[in-house]
């Protein structure tokens, strides 16, 4: 069995490492016997989606979004296709914004950069930018998701579900207690860098899905041990848990999302 991963944008889109989960999607495939080909898909290029089984897109400063905007043009119908047909997507920060349908930087003549309308949501910037650790609570997955957001920009989500519910950090908005989307098989996140070596069943869950698409439902992923991987997660869970900043977790608006961005911005 052979699974292909686009890599999109890697020469704009590189934020902290992001690219580190294309590494961790091929080498558990190949734990698992199953070969992996990753295609940098450059801006500009010709993108086939009918031979891609996973795309990665990374996060990106404002300077590389606004650079994006024609490339996006392109190929915008074909990747939504890809997407409503249950194309498999992981995309991190000012990827996860473009997937929406805008994202609004407040700066210059030209602020609004137009996404791909993909993802109901829809995004603005803000002063303040949300840095730190995250921990999630995420249906997708058993164990807490770990990770470190860094954005300007807070998304409003509209009829797609949160990846998870914040026990830490910041998420969507700062305060809505939700963070990232889960629209049919792409995850949209701020979780940036490793994401995935740091939370290996979330890996499974696109590769697993993949799989499926490609070689029918019968189609499964051997188990790996996962004993370091899952170790070092809880490490991280119970040392941010020690920190007594968990948020609450009755969180009033998180899960529509509605709220308005000037009670948001602040
Ligand atoms: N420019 C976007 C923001 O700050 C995305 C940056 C990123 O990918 N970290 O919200």
């Amino acid at each position: 069995m052979k699974l292909t991963i686009g890599h999109l944008y890697p020469d704009l889109f590189n934020l902290y490492g992001d690219s580190g989960n294309v590494q961790c999607m091929k080498k558990r495939l190949e734990w698992r016997g199953i070969e992996a080909q990753v295609l940098p898909l450059c801006a500009g290029e010709d993108i086939d989606f009918g031979e891609l089984d996973i795309v990665v897109w990374g996060g990106g400063a404002d300077r590389g979004q606004a650079l994006a905007r024609e490339y996006l043009e392109q190929i915008g119908p074909d990747f939504k296709n890809y997407v409503e047909d249950g194309g498999v997507v992981l995309a991190v920060c000012g990827a996860f914004q473009l997937l929406g349908k805008y994202y609004k930087t407040g700066e210059g003549a030209e602020d609004i950069i137009k996404g791909l309308g993909i993802l109901d949501i829809y995004t603005e910037r803000c002063d303040e930018r949300l840095v730190g650790n995250v921990v999630l609570e995420s249906a997708l997955v058993e164990t807490p998701v770990v990770g470190f957001e860094n954005h300007a920009g807070r998304t409003i989500i509209g009829d797609v579900t949160p990846f998870g519910k914040v026990l830490y950090g910041r998420g969507n908005t700062g305060d809505g207690g939700y963070e990232g989307v889960v629209y049919k098989n792409v995850i949209g996140t701020y979780l940036h860098g490793p994401l995935l070596p740091k939370n290996p069943q979330v890996c499974d869950w696109f590769l697993e899905r993949a799989l499926k698409n490609r070689y029918g439902e019968d189609a499964v992923l051997t188990e790996l041990s996962d004993e370091a991987e899952l170790l070092a997660n809880r490490n991280m869970v119970e040392r941010l848990g020690s920190e007594k900043r968990f948020q609450d977790s009755d969180c009033a608006d998180g899960m529509s999302g509605r709220k308005k961005l000037s009670e948001v911005c602040r």
